[in-house]
């Protein structure tokens, strides 16, 4: 049976070209970055290449960029780091109800430790206002995380103009964008868009699991989570991924070589399957439509059918999709982002996503809409007599 793997905010198949690159870190060039020696020397121009290629994508400068073990971490490093260097001048934190657990969580930590956070409404699209984030912005806030491009329904925020509010309003605020399903689908211009700090993983990307950056402005006052032997600055103690770390920053560069054809391919393939999955009777797409979504996610809700039940009977015909959020654990849990949209409890129990990569291609969503068009009136007959 064809595999048909929609299921990309989840994670990706790696690039054979950034496998094959790791390969040969890993067996030739396996030094550690920290050695004198020229083993060492050879994995720290892995390392330099890295922060190049990346630097390069992004405007800014390579010692900018933090290597961490993932997205996670990125989150946690950007928001507590900055929290514990910056609490003498303020102890509050804004956020959104559609984060990430690795942004909510770490905010609902700093909450037990004494900081105040503030949670932004959203929208019925999941639409941050960037008038709201001014008006959560004090005189003690220290930091604002609002992410890039939601995973569950893909929508895109106003990144620039919440940056524009947030400096405009407290120039001292940091601002903090989880970019990890932004980041390879959008172009993405920190200094430009006013962003102190910006997380990215390796795995969405099409690179290896267990690698990310974090990007962290000039002018950020950040302190190290991790205690040790003090590389990257003392920012993030542990020998660096150096195999991860290229391989990552060659998918990214694959990706980007081919930005502007890959997203209209990949706009055009949502709309197509929009239109053709919304015919079937009740069945919705939430978040935006067109160039205001993601040009990757697609989040269907299909009354009278619940999420897992659908899923394993895509699964039955190698069609690979995700109920609600999957990228957060595979222990049950509301979506916090479904629920701030305003989805009642049907509707949080009967949404899949799907969502593509580049190297998803129209035969793969015209079979998967085709299983849907088949599959849906079919399982609602169990659930409707
Ligand atoms: N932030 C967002 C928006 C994500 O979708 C994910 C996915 O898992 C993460 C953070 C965590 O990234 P990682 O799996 O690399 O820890």
């Amino acid at each position: 049976m064809r595999e048909i793997y929609l299921d990309n905010s989840a994670t990706t198949r790696c690039f054979p070209q950034a496998a094959e690159l790791m390969s040969r870190i890993y067996l030739e060039d396996y030094g550690n970055p920290s050695s004198m020696h020229h083993k060492g020397v050879q994995a720290e121009k892995h390392i330099r290449e890295a922060r190049k290629i990346l630097s390069g994508i992004l405007r800014v400068k390579p010692d900018n960029l933090i290597f961490t073990s993932c997205g996670t971490e990125g989150d946690n490093l950007a928001i507590i780091g900055c929290a514990m260097a910056g609490k003498r001048s303020g102890m509050h934190l804004v956020t959104t109800p559609i984060e990430h657990p690795a942004v909510l969580e770490t905010m609902r930590f700093l909450e037990s430790r004494g900081f105040e956070v503030t949670v932004l409404p959203v929208d019925r699209e999941g639409l941050v206002d960037p008038a709201d984030v001014s008006a959560a912005v004090r005189e003690d806030t220290i930091l604002v995380s609002v992410m890039h491009t939601n995973n569950e329904i893909g929508t895109v925020q106003p990144v620039a103009e919440i940056g524009e509010a947030i400096k405009k309003k407290n120039p001292r605020t940091l601002f903090h964008v989880d970019a990890v399903q932004g980041f390879g689908k959008a172009r993405i211009y920190p200094a430009r868009m006013k962003i102190d700090l910006l997380t990215v993983s390796g795995h969405k990307i099409h690179g290896p699991k267990g690698v990310g950056f974090l990007y962290v402005g000039d002018k950020v006052k950040i302190q190290n989570i991790l205690f040790g032997g003090g590389q990257q600055k003392g920012l993030r103690s542990g020998t660096e991924n150096v195999a991860g770390t290229a391989g990552m920053a060659l998918a990214a560069k694959m990706l980007y070589d081919s930005f502007d054809e890959d997203t209209e391919r990949l706009y055009s393939l949502r709309e197509d399957f929009i239109s053709r999955i919304t015919k079937i009777p009740e069945v919705s797409v939430n978040g935006r439509r067109g160039r205001e979504g993601a040009p990757h996610i697609i989040s269907v809700t299909v009354p009278g059918v619940r999420a897992e039940v659908l899923l394993h009977a895509l699964e039955d015909k190698g069609v690979y999709v995700s109920a609600g959020s999957a990228c957060a654990s595979n222990r049950p849990h509301v979506s916090s982002t479904l629920s701030a949209i305003g989805l009642g409890k049907d509707g949080l129990d009967s949404t899949v996503r799907i969502s593509m990569s580049v190297m998803t291609t129209k035969e793969d969503m015209e079979e998967a809409a085709a299983a849907m068009e088949e599959l849906i009136p079919f399982l609602r007959r169990y659930t409707r007599h």
